[in-house]
């Protein structure tokens, strides 16, 4: 068991101002696996104290001191990515060649991205008589999930520290330990003390406390839509910028001209991946009706593939959900969609065979769902998926877009125009037109009650910055420029 008694603040490891330990359970074994601080208002408030002394500093070092240190984390995480997917196996419950592939790789290429993106960023620009600059927001507190632990954790610090911006981060207490190997990466890189801080502990104390405090700019949120609305309400008294991504409950609308065995190998694919747990994973399967049958044969050939099991097995394509809780609320959804009526066509509520130890449920697929139904409504966050039928196009995206989410989805046609088009109909944040992969420098977010605010690439950069006009009598061409 690994015990981590301390928290990252001012450039040192400290004890926090509380005394309280919080366990992290493995998701396969069901047994602690590591202890953490469950970190206070104290210490949030040393955290900020300290993110607020290194501010002018930071965002005065100019943009290739920045970019160098983004370089280092980068290579520091690169060098420590066979733990940090070991780790992640271990907090998340992703398989580990995946968890490596996916949950290692990503936050390292991130911090490279941003990196890249610096030296040609246009920090200022001539608008009129005026010159246009872009600052940093100033002191960034960065609130994250336990799915991706890592990649959102790196979605909001690189681009923060690029920006100039300091942050206190606090990481989910579900899945922690890869934020402190993050912190310890930072240490060595040698970032000067109080641009990065780590303080741990509940969303309640730690998560609201950072919400509410006047001396932090900017909340950037990952999580659900229900903690989404209590840091708004929260960071609404003292007027903070707020970005938030939060839950979703996506389509892959799938046309009749679609290849079908592509389309179902895709969407079955985006839905099980993490065991569900993926906030942009493709929940709701939408087929014309006269393509039904055939549908519904291909998904259950396809769900079968998805072998549960131990995430350090080679031959286990899912591992166990992330908690108990989790595990409970899956197994809840799976019985109202059963009591309301979805044909059940593979999975079930009860534990998978031979798996009786370990926070595991059977990839599960309903048909003929109707869309008004609660498992097609709610985010279930598990290996759930719903076919929902309906009989023209028109119908497939006013189905898609009932929904109080909008923050993924996809499209699935051979005529890529036809695909395209009813991409721009559906109201979300991104749509992948025929299974297209994940780019990490295009915009993601969410419409509706998915959130606001885009991270990833340039524009994820644009939403750590504030704009500055200085007005002048004369040219700004002749105006000092560029810090
Ligand atoms: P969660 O909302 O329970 O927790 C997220 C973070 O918020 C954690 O660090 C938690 O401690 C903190 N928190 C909880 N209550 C808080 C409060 N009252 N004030 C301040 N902070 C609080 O979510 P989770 O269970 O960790 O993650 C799953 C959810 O995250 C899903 O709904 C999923 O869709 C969403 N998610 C969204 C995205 C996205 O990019 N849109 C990505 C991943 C996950």
């Amino acid at each position: 068991m690994e015990f981590r008694e301390k928290l990252y603040i001012d450039g040192r490891w400290v004890p926090s101002a509380g005394t309280g330990m919080i366990d992290v359970i493995c998701g396969s074994t069901e047994e602690v696996m590591a202890r953490i601080p469950e970190g206070t208002a104290t210490d949030v408030d040393a955290a900020v104290r300290s993110a607020r002394a290194a501010f002018d500093g930071w965002a005065a070092t100019p943009v290739a001191g920045r970019a160098a240190f983004l370089q280092k984390i980068q290579a520091g995480l690169k060098a420590r990515s066979g733990e940090i997917g070991r780790v992640i196996a271990l907090e998340v419950g992703m398989p580990l060649k995946l968890a490596t592939k996916i949950q290692a790789a990503l936050p390292a290429t991130s911090f490279g991205i941003f990196a890249d993106l610096l030296p040609g960023f246009p920090f200022e620009e001539r608008i009129g008589h005026s010159l246009v600059v872009r600052e940093p927001v100033g002191v960034v507190a960065a609130i994250t999930p336990w799915n991706y632990p890592l990649h959102q954790i790196a979605a909001k610090v690189a681009p923060a520290l690029a920006a100039g911006c300091t942050v206190v981060l606090k990481p989910s207490e579900v899945a922690p330990i890869n934020a402190f190997i993050l912190a310890e990466i930072i240490d060595a890189s040698g970032l000067p003390k109080g641009v990065f801080n780590l303080v741990t502990g509940f969303g309640s104390v730690v998560g609201e406390a950072l919400a509410g405090h006047r001396e932090i700019d900017m909340i950037s949120f990952t999580g659900s839509t229900r903690a989404g609305k209590r840091v708004s309400e929260l960071a609404a008294r003292t007027v903070k910028r707020v970005a938030l991504e939060l839950g979703g409950k996506s389509a892959s609308v799938i046309l009749e001209d679609a290849d079908l065995p592509a389309a179902i190998k895709g969407t079955v694919s985006s839905c099980f991946l993490n065991s569900g747990q993926t906030c942009a994973a493709h929940t709701r399967m939408l087929v014309p009706e006269s393509k039904y049958d055939e549908v519904r044969r291909l998904v259950v050939a396809e769900a079968s593939k998805y072998t549960v099991g131990d995430p350090f097995s080679e031959t286990s394509k899912l591992g166990p959900l992330v908690s108990g809780t989790q595990r409970e609320r899956v197994r809840d959804y799976i019985r109202k969609g059963i009591a309301e009526g979805a044909e059940l066509l593979c999975g079930g509520p009860e534990a998978p065979p031979a798996l009786p130890k370990g926070w595991y449920v059977m990839p599960t697929v309903f048909g003929r769902v109707h869309p008004q139904s609660v498992i097609a409504q709610e985010e279930i966050f598990g290996p759930v998926l719903s076919i929902i039928v309906y009989k023209d196009e028109d119908e497939a995206v006013e189905i898609a877009n009932n929904s109080n989410y909008g923050l993924s989805g996809g499209v699935w046609s051979k005529d890529e125009a036809r695909a395209t088009r009813v991409a721009r109909r559906i109201r979300t944040g991104q749509v992948d037109i025929n299974g297209a992969p994940f780019n990490l420098l295009a915009p993601f977010g969410g419409y509706k009650q998915s959130g606001h605010g885009r991270e990833y690439g340039r524009v994820g950069l644009e939403e750590f910055l504030e704009y500055k006009s200085l007005q002048f009598k004369r040219d700004p061409a002749s105006a000092p420029t560029t810090p």
